[in-house]
């Protein structure tokens, strides 16, 4: 890799960022040669770029499709097969990693090769250097993160298939972290590697518990991940608390890891810990919870950019506002992209910069209409703008050439270009594109689902309730059909959703209903009341702990704890029959929302 250099520490890391986004553009060049130069043999670019070009970055650029993942998956079926690696990289592919991302059904399964680690490592050196500009005395305490591998699986050859996060912790690079320059981290290793999750969220909460003192900063990779501990934390402090009160680790856990890590951090019954921690849980309401439990915490670190915005008021409501929310980096199974050089931004304003040394990057311009349509056009390739030179409020759909095979893949974000840090330019994360409901001619994005759902939703403030989760469905079962919202909606001061419930009048929720639709598109508005082909909008309120449930079934159906986002919105049977089975409430739009004839 550039540099070929991944221990960078404080100033150095800070540096070595500088030269990247100065040089950004020769980076840039100068990767794409050497990806050409390594994998230009393969059978994937032989089909393309015949012959050995003197110019291959010209050929490359004239010659090779934009492509998608049916594309590809050929040639990344061979090689699970067992073929050789050199269908499509000059590198042994050495596993496939499971993206979040399905393709019929299936978890998308991407090449990665050895240094693809190296890769990775050095983005996770740049996050700390990072905040410490912001941060001091991050050294002087500890770090509670909770992360999660799950189970592997392995192709057909025996290549180990699994989440690029599982492959992280499990590797050595991982083992031998530098914690140079900040804290150290609560959760055992044995703890994280553990793949029972209930298990290595116990003990990963329990040790930051017994350090609470300690804890200057905690999270997980995604909101959705931290949201879970403390949802497992409503439903476990009692035994946690035993736990510390006895210096004894519950008989629920089983896992020899945990158990010997567990041991050598619960050392002595200490009850004095357990009556703060048990009068902190035992409070009517969890408004605050993290700032008490881990009174020193300083921020929360999970990523809330993306699908993950709608955790925000969530988690400010556990931190009662008070502790700014990081989101650090931008990455994703195919290739590593970027770090958010302003750490404690308002999480609306998070933009992350490109680094330009971790795979060769290229932009589809598209318009901010086109950014929440259906994306199954055909790329011409003269449209593709370089890194450098994409533009200042235009938005984008990401493609990413890698040392690992993949060449010109659409990674399906778009993203919209904020400004430079030096040549390197700054994005903001827009959506998954291609995540939409569609019952006419409408086409909802993942983007204007959210923001109807968050205008509706200010409607439940008045009342203390909170919505917790949402995902949607289109209804096609019946004629016309219709927008389905399935939503967890929390009561602030009590956690039985049956409460909640009579709290909430079916007005107040048929008043949601008419609030999303008015704030979904023309498009829709028009079908909805002069076409009449979509039929009024229906929220379905679920019981508490539904979307657990959803997710407990996505897991088990290979997603992982770590890379999950609820899907915004639901095609798979067993999962509609999982929310259909625990409706609480049905209410319907009670009129037509607004349009007026252009
Ligand atoms: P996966 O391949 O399962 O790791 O998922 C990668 C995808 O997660 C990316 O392509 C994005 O859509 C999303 N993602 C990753 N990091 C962020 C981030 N910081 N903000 C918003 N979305 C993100």
């Amino acid at each position: 890799m550039d540099g070929k250099k991944l221990e960078y520490k404080g100033a150095e890391a800070l540096k070595e960022i500088q030269r990247l986004t100065t040089e950004a553009d020769k980076v840039q060049q100068d990767l794409l040669k050497e990806i050409l130069t390594r994998n230009k043999r393969t059978e994937y670019l032989q089909k393309y770029m015949t012959g050995v070009s003197t110019d291959d970055v010209h050929e490359f650029k004239k010659k090779v499709p934009v492509i998608t993942y049916k594309d590809i998956y050929p040639y990344i079926q061979r090689i699970a097969n067992g073929e050789d690696s050199s269908l499509i990289s000059g590198h042994t592919i050495v596993e496939m990693l499971c993206s979040s991302g399905t393709s019929g059904g299936e978890p998308k399964l991407m090449p990665t090769i050895a240094e693809d680690l190296d890769r990775r490592t050095f983005v996770y050196n740049m996050v700390m250097p990072i905040m410490n500009q912001y941060v001091t005395g991050l050294d002087e305490g500890k770090a509670m993160l909770l992360y999660f591998v799950k189970a592997e699986m392995s192709t057909p050859c025996g290549l180990p298939a699994r989440a690029v996060l599982t492959s992280f912790y499990k590797s050595k690079h991982f083992k031998t972290r530098s914690r140079d320059g900040y804290n150290d981290e609560t959760s055992p290793d044995e703890a994280i590697l553990c793949d029972d999750s209930s298990q290595s969220m116990y003990c990963q909460l329990l040790s930051g518990l017994i350090h609470r003192q300690q804890v200057l900063r905690l999270g997980a990779v995604f909101a959705s991940a931290f949201l879970r501990a403390i949802t497992f934390l409503e439903r476990n402090w009692v035994s946690l608390c035993q736990d510390i009160r006895t210096g004894k680790l519950s008989p629920m856990i089983t896992d020899s890891g945990c158990q010997l890590a567990m041991s050598s951090i619960l050392k002595s019954a200490d009850p004095r810990l357990a009556d703060e921690i048990e009068s902190i849980c035992s409070r009517r309401s969890w408004e605050g919870i993290v700032c008490s439990l881990w009174p020193r915490a300083k921020f929360i670190e999970a990523v809330v950019t993306g699908s993950m915005s709608q955790y925000i008021p969530a988690l400010k409501y556990y931190s009662m506002d008070k502790l700014p929310l990081v989101s650090g980096m931008y990455a994703s199974s195919e290739c590593y992209f970027g770090v958010n050089l302003k750490p404690l931004c308002d999480p609306a304003n998070v933009t992350y910069t490109l680094l330009p040394n971790m795979g060769y990057f290229e932009f589809i311009p598209i318009s901010k209409d086109e950014a929440y349509g259906r994306d199954d056009e055909e790329i011409s390739l003269n449209k593709l703008v370089d890194l450098v030179h994409v533009k200042i409020g235009c938005y984008y759909e990401l493609v990413v050439t890698t040392f690992s095979g993949l060449n010109r893949y659409r990674i399906g974000d778009v993203l919209q270009v904020t400004g430079f840090h030096n040549q390197a330019p700054q994005f903001r994360f827009i959506c998954r594109r291609n995540v939409i409901l569609s019952i006419d001619n409408d086409n909802t994005s993942e983007e204007d689902l959210h923001k109807s759902v968050m205008a509706a939703k200010r409607l439940l403030d008045p009342y203390n309730a909170l919505l917790v989760e949402y995902t949607s469905y289109a209804d096609t079962s019946s004629v016309p059909g219709h927008y389905v919202i399935y939503w967890e909606i929390k009561h602030c001061t009590s956690s039985v959703l049956d409460k909640a419930i009579s709290l909430l009048s079916p007005k107040v929720l048929q008043d949601c209903c008419i609030a999303i639709e008015e704030e979904l598109d023309d498009t829709y508005r028009r079908c909805r009341t002069k076409d009449k082909s979509i039929g009024p909008l229906e929220i379905r309120v679920v019981k508490t702990g539904t979307f657990d449930l959803l997710m407990d079934l996505f897991i088990k159906g290979g997603a992982s704890i770590n890379q999950y986002k609820t899907p915004r919105c639901i095609k798979s049977d067993a999962a509609l029959k999982l929310l259909k089975s625990n409706v609480k409430a049905c209410v319907f739009s009670p009129r037509d929302p607004t349009w007026f004839p252009k």
